[in-house]
């Protein structure tokens, strides 16, 4: 049997049965959480697991985990092929490790709509709709009878947080909340509002970054039948910030869309606090399709989408029936 060449220093560990788990590209705080509770869920149960993360930080999770007193997991561009992984918070192959389709996926745990995934070995598959993988994860946790560790109750509750914009979202469901109300008093966190409003700020803590990286910060490639778009979107207490750089983001949004040969790039503004998106727009093409699939206008490169602030639960759904018609 051919050796692979070594990468990223990841070679001993693949060799020795240790499975990689991470999240997705441009990782959010459930992405990053979710890698880091659920490997030490399996090494727990006996199953040694490392986790990493597909990209940088972003401001909240950097936050999160300096809250925590902990280290990013480190950062992952590839793996042999025949590497054992677990995914989680993804299961689509444009938005994972290039090279998915030779990877040994041996878990999955998500909450998104189940894409082009396929495996060359039987799986563990755990998907839910919920709010959040880290509500998925307590579940996980349940059945195996483990208690969550404090740590892990901190990360699991920031992702809860995160994805369900502290309940605002209209992905969140009973389960999430509960979860969120259990793992609270284990994390040591009293004031939850609080906290969560100091992640807010913390995302929203923009500065100057450019405005590639802020398109990207989280972003995620979608196959639409024959086509391929990016979207991405900045959830964010200051929309104000966002939409003083908008002439610099519709320029970034035209550049990516050439450099990645996309069919098509949106940018969803979510005001977190107010719970409306509007979404940035950059060409006419883009402006045909948000008119058509969501009956809204565009003007001056913007669209007011309302109240549909999901991604997952709304935007793309919307964007399917619309390319699938
Ligand atoms: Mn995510
Ligand atoms: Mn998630």
């Amino acid at each position: 049997m051919q050796t692979p060449p070594p990468r990223c220093g990841l070679q001993s560990s693949t060799l020795l049965g240790m499975i990689s788990v991470f999240g997705h590209l441009n990782p959010d705080t459930d992405a990053v959480t979710a890698a880091l509770v659920y490997a030490h869920l399996l090494s727990r149960s006996g199953t040694p697991a490392t986790a990493y993360r597909l990209g940088d930080l972003n401001l909240e999770t950097a936050y999160v985990l300096r809250e925590a007193g902990l280290d990013a997991p480190e950062l992952l561009f590839s793996l042999p092929a025949g590497s054992l992984v677990a995914l989680v918070d993804h299961n689509e192959s444009a938005q994972s490790l290039p090279n998915l389709a030779e990877l040994d996926v041996r878990y999955v745990v998500d909450h998104h709509k189940l894409g082009d995934l396929t495996t060359s070995q039987p799986a563990s598959l755990r998907f839910e709709p919920l709010g959040c993988t880290a509500t998925l994860l307590l579940k996980l946790h349940r059945e195996a009878g483990l208690s969550i560790e404090p740590v892990d109750a901190r990360l699991l509750l920031s992702a809860i947080l995160s994805d369900t914009l502290h309940f605002r979202s209209p992905t969140t469901t009973v389960a999430d909340r509960d979860a969120a109300a259990f793992l609270a008093p284990i994390a040591g966190i009293d004031d939850v509002a609080g906290y969560a409003m100091q992640m807010f700020a913390a995302k929203s803590n923009l500065g100057d970054i450019a405005a590639d990286k802020l398109l990207k910060m989280d972003y995620k490639v979608f196959p639409f039948g024959t086509q391929t778009w990016g979207i991405g979107v900045v959830e964010t207490t200051n929309p104000a910030y966002v939409f003083g750089r908008q002439a610099e983001l519709l320029s970034a949004m035209q550049a990516e869309k050439a450099a990645a040969q996309l069919d098509g790039v949106l940018l969803g503004v979510v005001d977190i606090l107010n719970e409306t998106n509007r979404m940035l727009v950059p060409s006419e093409t883009e402006a045909g399709v948000v008119q058509a699939a969501f009956g809204v206008e565009t003007q001056g490169g913007l669209a007011d989408l309302g109240q549909l602030i999901s991604r997952k639960k709304q935007i793309i759904p919307a964007l399917e029936a619309y390319f699938s018609t």
